[in-house]
């Protein structure tokens, strides 16, 4: 047939793709990641997760815990082989090999900004299932973030050799969940322990791998006799699909369906998904070595690369007008910060960018107008899990690690200092659970301290403080396993045994009434005339404002010598500190505006902290005075649910105290409810829902305000 397709634009870029695996706990994503590095020649020994010595999953508490935390990007080739006919004959051009970056994203829901960043960044995905449990409510929260940032996605059912594996029931799962744009792309040549390889349906091609000392080696053959009926049955169902998703192919496959190449297919395959409206579904046994190379072809032909997906947006920092940036590599530098590591015992900040326009080179300036400040790019690494190459300039399209930016947090945009972007900004997260944690050995408490800092550098969603009160350390984050995870960081790979209290959500006061108070401080003592005299007068602010103290001293007209820049900055610095830790519970107050009334003056005064302390005291009776009413931390929570749960769904969050936002069925499978919920009612959640909905509906909480309780 006279190809429809323009040739695909020719770019540096056009090969590049940016990658992620998202899959539930366990279902394999380790396992396919270090096989998708061994046959792409980069990995030369395959690390088995039993053995706890996988490349990606470097962390020592991931290896022990078994799960994957930490973002880690790697960099690797790949040319599709065995080319089909078609692309032989060169009647459409196909891509035919790809650099790819693979983003290790994380599984577990408390990691949820971990997983949204890597979301961010990335151009697509292959989301790995079980092939015994199918579809797992993790993976469908997962799934539901990559539909809210459209990433398009390819299906691989893995375990095939597993007593119970069934692609066709993990698939219907697939369709039931997410809808019936997923679609079958293999079918596994036998299961369980006699599972041998796959069926292509595309290129109606079987792959078998029958040497299981040699994972590259596999036969390329004829389609087993027996198969031959399912496998035209199933791609039926694929070229359907298709016609459904993609118009173009629907006009020939209805007409002349004899004309269609295959190249015609993986081409309006590649459309299709690049649009979200396929999911093509591969399969294998990736620990038996099996089914990785047509993934990885899956991956070159059908999944985007940073050129088909839309020009980065952002606003010019100063006028927040919009401004957009193409994936040019001549074009001003433009990036994303989504990660920063630490590296290596001297403890040099890594930040992981995503280079969206422009070229980065070592040695460059470059502006992060998140924070208005200038950075200096010193070096440039390809990232290769825990090992890197050193490069000296970098097009756009491509992620990296960065070594010399000082100051730059996850979130923050990099650019040209001539052509200044501020990229869209990552959510923020306010830790709202926090706990104590305290060194085994007193000796090790700066240590603790220094070990602290480092962490709340790396992840903008931890943070530390010391309680003035009770002199304890707190730390605080997104939720339990969160600090957990970083507590045992601390033990571990800082070597630092320290010893973690009970989760507790983070407090605030504010005032629900208008009060004017005045206080008096004086003292004399050693030739010292300490004295202040403040009146303050102070009412409550909307919801979330923050806290605002204005002069409304002196009397206008007035002018008093004796009143200076110094004594306002020390009277200033009292009605702070009072703000900092409220009446009630000592927590930091939100939402006051303090007016300073008055200031008191006598002859004689030789120290001005007189005047510090009473105006905390002033402030203190004010507030008392106020009504003051403890602010509780309010979560969005999202569950995602099989229609028939929502009424379970609806009662659960009404009995902890939550308020229904909105309710909307996604899909005829998929009802989404959002609610506001006080997160300290929050605390299991995770468990009831499970054992209420059979473990299908699932949820995402994320901070939103702090209210009245
Ligand atoms: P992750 O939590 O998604 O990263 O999963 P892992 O890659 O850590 O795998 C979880 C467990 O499943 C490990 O014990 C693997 O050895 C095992 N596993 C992974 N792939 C397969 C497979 O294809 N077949 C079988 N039988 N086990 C597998
Ligand atoms: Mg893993």
């Amino acid at each position: 047939m006279a190809s429809p397709n323009p040739a695909p634009k020719k770019s540096a870029m056009a090969h590049i793709r940016n990658i992620g695996i998202m899959a539930h706990i366990d279902a394999g994503k380790t396992t396919v990641s270090e096989r998708l590095l061994y046959l792409s020649g980069r990995e030369h020994k395959i690390g088995e997760v039993h053995d706890g010595d996988t490349t990606m999953d470097w962390m020592v508490q991931e290896r022990e815990r078994g799960i994957t935390i930490t973002s880690a990007v790697t960099t690797f080739n790949w040319e599709v082989a065995p080319k089909s006919p078609a692309a032989a004959a060169g009647t459409i051009a196909l891509p035919s090999k790809a650099e790819m970056h693979l983003i290790d994203t994380p599984g577990h829901v408390d990691f949820t900004i971990e997983v949204s960043r890597s979301l961010r960044v990335l151009d697509g995905a292959v989301t790995v299932f079980d092939g015994v449990s199918g579809v797992e409510p993790q993976t469908e929260t997962v799934w539901r973030q990559a539909d809210r940032y459209k990433v398009p996605r390819i299906g691989f059912i893995n375990k095939m050799d597993r007593i119970g594996a069934d692609y066709w029931r993990s698939l219907h799962m697939m369709e039931e969940r997410f809808g019936e744009h997923c679609a079958p792309a293999a079918l596994p040549i036998g299961t369980e322990n006699k599972h041998r390889g796959i069926v292509e349906l595309v290129e109606r091609r079987a792959w078998v791998w029958d040497d299981p000392q040699d994972p590259v080696s596999v036969e390329i053959v004829d389609v087993p006799a027996d198969m031959v009926d399912d496998v035209e049955k199933a791609r039926n169902i694929l070229l359907e699909r298709i016609a459904i998703a993609d118009d173009e192919f629907a006009m020939t496959w209805l007409e002349t369906p004899d004309a269609l190449s295959t190249n015609d297919i993986h081409a309006a395959i590649r459309r299709a998904v690049i649009a979200n409206k396929l999911v093509p579904v591969l399969c294998g046994a990736a620990l038996r070595n099996k089914g990785i190379q047509p993934l990885l072809n899956a991956i070159v032909l059908w999944l985007p690369s940073p050129d088909d997906v839309a020009e980065i947006d952002g606003v010019d920092p100063k006028t927040r007008e919009p401004l957009h940036r193409p994936h040019d590599p001549k074009a001003p530098l433009a990036g994303l910060a989504f990660k920063v590591a630490m590296m290596g015992d001297d403890g040099r900040r890594l930040v992981f960018v995503r280079l969206y326009s422009g070229t980065l080179t070592a040695g460059m300036d470059v502006l992060n107008p998140t924070r208005g400040i200038k950075e200096k790019v010193s070096r440039i690494f390809q990232m290769h899990a825990n090992k890197r190459d050193r490069i000296e300039s970098i097009g756009a399209g491509n992620i990296v690690g960065v070594l010399g930016l000082k100051h730059t947090k996850t979130g923050d945009t990099i650019c040209d200092p001539t052509k200044p972007i501020l990229l869209e900004q990552i959510d923020a997260y306010e830790p709202v659970i926090s706990q104590s944690i305290e060194p085994e050995q007193t000796r090790d408490r700066d240590k603790l301290l220094e070990t602290l800092a480092k962490l709340a550098d790396e992840d903008p969603t931890f943070r530390w403080r010391e309680d003035p009160q009770t002199g304890q350390t707190i730390i605080s984050g997104m939720g339990e396993l969160h600090l957990d995870v970083l507590a045992d960081r601390v033990r571990r790979e800082f070597e630092v045994p320290a010893r973690i209290g009970k989760p507790q959500v983070v407090y605030r006061e504010t005032i629900t009434a208008t009060a004017s108070e005045e206080d008096t401080f004086e003292r004399q003592s050693e030739g010292d005339y300490l004295y202040g005299n403040i009146g303050v007068r102070i009412k409550p602010l909307e919801r979330g404002t923050g806290n605002v103290v204005e002069w409304a001293f002196p009397p206008e007209g007035t002018v008093l010598p004796w009143f200076t820049e110094e004594l306002k900055r020390i009277i200033k610095l009292g009605i702070d500190n009072q703000l900092n830790s409220g009446v009630l519970s000592g927590d930091p107050a939100q939402d006051i505006h303090v007016a300073i009334t008055h200031v008191g003056w006598k002859e004689g005064i030789n120290k001005p902290v007189g005047a510090t302390i009473a105006a905390s005291g002033a402030l203190r009776k004010a507030m008392q005075a106020a009504k003051p009413a403890r602010l509780a931390p309010i979560a969005n929570v999202e569950v995602s649910t099989p229609p028939e749960y929502t009424g379970d769904v609806i009662g659960s969050i009404n009995q902890r105290r939550g308020q229904i936002e909105n309710m909307e069925e996604i899909t005829p499978q998929v009802s989404h409810i959002k609610a506001l919920v006080p997160i300290e009612r929050m605390f299991g959640y995770s468990t009831e829902l499970r054992s209420m909905s059979q473990g299908r509906a699932s949820f995402q909480m994320t901070f939103s305000h702090y209210d009245i309780a």
